[in-house]
């Protein structure tokens, strides 16, 4: 039987040829259902038992149906990773299947582990289930946090070993996107010589995805206005819950502003300015405060691949103007998460103050926002004692930093009880922690895949407290602190 998946010709196979190659999945033995988004299934127009009751589309998903049609394609990128110029990266383990559409929007679906390409270099083109599952439930967890990000459509497995530090089995991630482009497909046209592609890549992007950059003076540059208004808006997102990528390589930097490739990934438990989520990072390259840093200088590698199609000055005026771009989102990020409703220029200084006074104290990042919602309007009162309890020795700095905020909330005439609503809608009282994918990709090796199922659905609607999961609304236990999570994927 053929798929019924409605997939047609990727457009990116209208690029010139030197973008991608064509290639064949390499299939896995037996594949069985991991997880199934039904809710992403509906958002895309297609009906879930459609997609998932049907045994050819588990085999295409999985990359172990005995055709392809379309037939798949690999892109080729280069990129900085860890500061370091790397010629040839490419989709080494991931294919272009087609795309689909509805009501105007068009999806690309792209399988992950696949098996090799021609970008493979020396690795087995395939993905572990651990670093699958921590893959699919993260970007959903992004998206229900409302932030920008490929989503996970499906995900297959099979008994089939993977060798990493140890054997582990095999896993097919169907991951969704507008588009898969990244920094790194412009740093190979540019770094390879191949300059007349460049526009050829521009244009693409912004008739697909920026159509409003054509009515601009020069398109190209109003295409990086927006990839930078996007990666600011973007990083200021990621900052506000606590996420940290762990690999911000330019290769993992999406061109649309979308978060991609969720590896050693973590979201703060306590929170510690510092915090490196990428046990492979000695230097502490990406640690949480850097992020912002980082991402302005990949675009500073991004701005100089578009030297043959935007003048220098332009590109650098627009670079200049990141760091206040990105302080402004975050400080509206920030704002709303401690219930402000004007903008006064201290602002800024009172949400520094109040993370000077967190730092050290491993002080739980997700649950301190929550708890200050409860926060009264009357002077000296203490705080409530859930949130005094997450405090680690002296509150003193908080305490005399709560005189200031409770001083700012009058200055608006907060009303406690609005403002406590305002807060639950923006701070999440669930964050997807390390320790929860840890207990589910545990019982998913022993072919129990229950706990992604409700991780998934919890953090569908991370703001609203269900006493289903009140498990997950708790603190981390001791050992989650010892949780290793490295690059191995
Ligand atoms: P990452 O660090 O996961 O962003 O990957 C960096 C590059 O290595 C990308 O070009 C990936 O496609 C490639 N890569 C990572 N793991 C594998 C693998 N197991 N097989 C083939 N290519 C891989
Ligand atoms: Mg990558």
């Amino acid at each position: 039987m053929p798929h019924t998946l409605p997939l047609t010709e990727p457009a990116v196979a209208g690029l010139p040829a030197t973008f991608y190659r064509r290639i064949r999945p390499e299939p896995l033995s037996q594949p069985y259902w991991v997880a199934q988004n039904h809710a992403l299934a509906a958002e895309m127009g297609l009906r879930p038992s459609e997609i998932f009751d049907n045994p050819d589309n588990l085999l295409y998903l999985a990359g172990s149906a005995p055709a392809y049609n379309p037939t798949p394609i690999a892109t080729v990128y280069s990129g900085h990773q860890f500061g370091v110029y790397v010629h040839q990266l490419g989709d080494g383990r991931a294919a272009l299947l087609g795309e689909s559409g509805s009501g105007g929007q068009r999806w690309e679906w792209q399988l992950k582990g696949m098996g090799k390409t021609p970008y493979s270099r020396f690795a087995d083109g395939r993905a572990v289930l651990r670093s699958s599952i921590r893959e699919y439930l993260c970007c959903e967890a992004m998206h229900g946090l409302g932030i920008a990000t490929t989503r996970a459509l499906a995900l297959t497995g099979s008994n089939d070993a993977v060798y990493r530090e140890e054997a582990e089995t095999a896993a097919v991630l169907t991951r969704i996107a507008p588009s898969f482009i990244r920094f790194g497909h412009f740093e190979y046209l540019y770094h390879t010589g191949r300059h007349h592609n460049l526009p050829v890549l521009a244009d693409f992007l912004i008739d697909r995805h920026f159509p409003e950059c054509r009515r601009a003076d020069n398109p190209y540059l109003a295409f990086f206005q927006t990839v930078s208004q996007r990666t600011a808006a973007l990083i200021a997102a990621w900052q506000s819950v606590g996420f940290c990528h762990g690999v911000m390589n330019t290769d993992n930097m999406s061109a649309l502003g979308l978060t991609i490739d969720y590896g050693p990934f973590g979201f703060l438990d306590h929170y510690d300015r510092h915090h490196v989520c990428n046990h492979s990072d000695h230097e502490g390259r990406y640690a949480y405060n850097e992020q912002p840093h980082v991402a302005h200088w990949n675009l500073i590698r991004f701005a100089s691949c578009l030297l043959p199609l935007v003048p220098e000055s332009a590109l650098t005026d627009e670079l200049e103007r990141f760091p206040e771009a990105f302080q402004t989102a975050y400080t509206a990020r920030m704002r709303a998460k401690i219930g402000l409703q004007t903008e006064e220029p201290a602002d800024h200084g009172l949400i520094g103050d109040m993370f000077a006074a967190l730092q050290g104290r491993k002080v739980d990042f997700t649950l301190f926002f929550r708890h200050l919602s409860k926060i009264g309007n009357t002077h000296g009162e203490p705080p409530p004692p859930e949130l005094a309890s997450l405090f680690e020795g002296s509150a003193d700095a908080f305490v005399h930093w709560l005189g200031r905020y409770r001083g700012r909330l009058h200055a608006e005439n907060s009303n406690p009880e609005a403002r406590a609503v305002r807060m639950n809608a923006v701070n999440p009282l669930y964050i997807l922690r390390n320790y929860l994918l840890e207990q589910a990709i545990t019982q998913a090796k022993n072919g129990d895949f229950r706990e992604i199922e409700r991780l998934h659905r919890c953090m569908q609607n991370p703001f609203e407290e269900r006493q289903e999961f009140a498990d997950f609304a708790e603190r981390p236990p001791q050992w989650a602190g010892g949780i290793c999570v490295s690059c191995s994927s």
